[in-house]
């Protein structure tokens, strides 16, 4: 088996593998970067309209043969979960090649093409289903269910020829689904050849994370408290959020106001979870039509997926004569509903990572509502495992070897894991 990651090694964000055996090839996810060779964030805007010999040349495409070309031999490309780090650059992969992804996050980048204006239109999707194997070309691949902030998100089992490898995708163990995490600790696979493990939080401070129980509280103390409105931006795919945050307002008497978008979000997911949504009669859960977002929904003739949240719509004026009932999700581009939002002060709830708040447009959001007499409040837990929790993750797989991904920090795995660590650089193929 020959394993070769094209990107990941030494970054977090912009995934792809590659795996090997006989004439079968597969790719484990195909991110977009996060950040780019000089370490700033990384801004697709520049190269959106290069061709993709432009794109591989200016190290934006891994240089992968046959995946770009129409009679591609590669027998499939595995995402691991909706989070563009993981899947953001696969169209412009060979339609040919099949992608095997789980169904709600197919849901979900169908939603980011209308939303988010992606182009992710994928023609072969082939669903996994948690624990069940499956074989693609020579390979055996059995996804595992992880915790994490994204929705529907695996790590994998990938056999072969009598070898394994072990991809642990992004993962952590005190989100909503601790419980799939701790399954795991339990019954994690044995004699794994590799396993490459993200070190997301490999050296940033090595403290243990809040759970998302503990964020319900905090949210619950802080709405109970307030007699002002409370705005919070956090993502709308963010689920394990979004339901801290509806229960968060049912034990506060407040009314949770997502936006069109959201409320898109929350319908479709909610086929495979029990979620709050307004078409399932949920109380105290109202919607509103951001002008940019529903404007933009009606041009292209999707009137429809405003249309169906009608009857649950609340508005601007409605929350203007009580502001302090709210809780309203916003984001810079609802600044124009904001200003027409009659509020005298405010909370704004920062419910992200801290490192967004460096980008232009959240920086210029936040000053602006705090111009406007808002306190900005952070509330958030990651998405991502703390130290004991990747420790406690590999000693259950216990590989022959580690091989860092996902991280910034590879030369510190050594100090933290006791299995042998395999440092690989980008591009280099090693045999397992
Ligand atoms: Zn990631
Ligand atoms: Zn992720």
């Amino acid at each position: 088996m020959k394993l070769t990651i094209h990107r990941g090694t030494n970054e977090i964000g912009g995934i792809c593998i590659e795996i090997q055996s006989g004439k079968s090839r597969i790719l484990l996810d195909f991110g977009m970067p996060l950040v780019n060779k000089s370490g700033d964030t990384f801004n697709f805007k520049q190269f959106e309209n290069h061709s993709i010999p432009e794109l591989i040349s200016e190290g934006v495409l891994p240089d992968i043969s046959n995946a770009y070309n129409t009679d591609s031999d590669i027998n499939g490309v595995i995402i691991s979960h909706p989070h563009a780090d993981h899947f953001g650059l696969m169209k412009y992969l060979s339609k040919q090649i099949p992608v095997y992804l789980g169904k709600p996050t197919h849901e979900i980048l169908k939603l980011n093409n209308v939303f988010i204006h992606q182009e992710n239109n994928i023609e072969k999707p082939i669903y996994f289903e948690k624990s069940k194997p499956i074989k693609i070309g020579e390979f055996t691949v059995t996804p595992y269910w992880n915790d994490h902030s994204a929705f529907d998100a695996y790590s994998f089992l990938i056999e072969a020829d009598g070898k394994s490898v072990f991809y642990s995708g992004d993962f952590r163990g005190h989100g909503r689904k601790a419980k799939a995490y701790k399954w795991f600790t339990y019954n994690a696979p044995k004699n794994v050849d590799c396993l490459l493990i993200e070190g997301t939080t490999i050296g940033r401070e090595a403290k243990k994370f809040k759970t998302e129980d503990e964020i319900e509280l905090e949210l619950v103390e802080l709405f109970k408290n307030s007699d002002c409105i409370n705005y919070v931006y956090t993502s709308s795919q963010n689920i394990d959020r979004i339901v801290s945050l509806y229960r968060a307002c049912l034990q506060s008497g407040k009314t949770f106001v997502i936006d069109v978008y959201t409320a898109n979000v929350l319908d479709k997911l909610s086929q495979y979870a029990k979620l709050p949504s307004p078409l399932n009669s949920y109380k105290r859960l109202k919607v509103m039509f951001p002008y940019k977002l529903t404007s933009g929904l009606f041009r292209r003739g999707m009137d429809e997926l405003a249309n169906k949240f009608s009857g649950h719509k609340i508005t601007k004026e409605q929350i203007s004569e009580k502001p302090s009932d709210y809780v309203v999700i916003t984001r810079p581009s609802m600044k124009v509903d904001l200003e027409k939002t009659s509020v005298a002060k405010g909370n704004l709830i920062y419910s992200m990572w801290h490192g967004y708040k460096k980008q232009p447009s959240t920086k210029e959001f936040v000053n602006w509502l705090k111009a406007k007499n808002f306190s900005v409040i952070d509330i958030h837990t990651s998405g991502h495992a703390d130290i004991e929790t990747l420790k406690e993750y590999a000693n259950a797989i216990n590989p022959k070897s580690i091989i860092p991904i996902h991280t910034f920090n590879k030369q510190d795995y050594q100090s933290i894991f006791s299995q042998k660590i395999l440092q690989l650089n980008d591009n280099q193929v090693l045999e397992v």
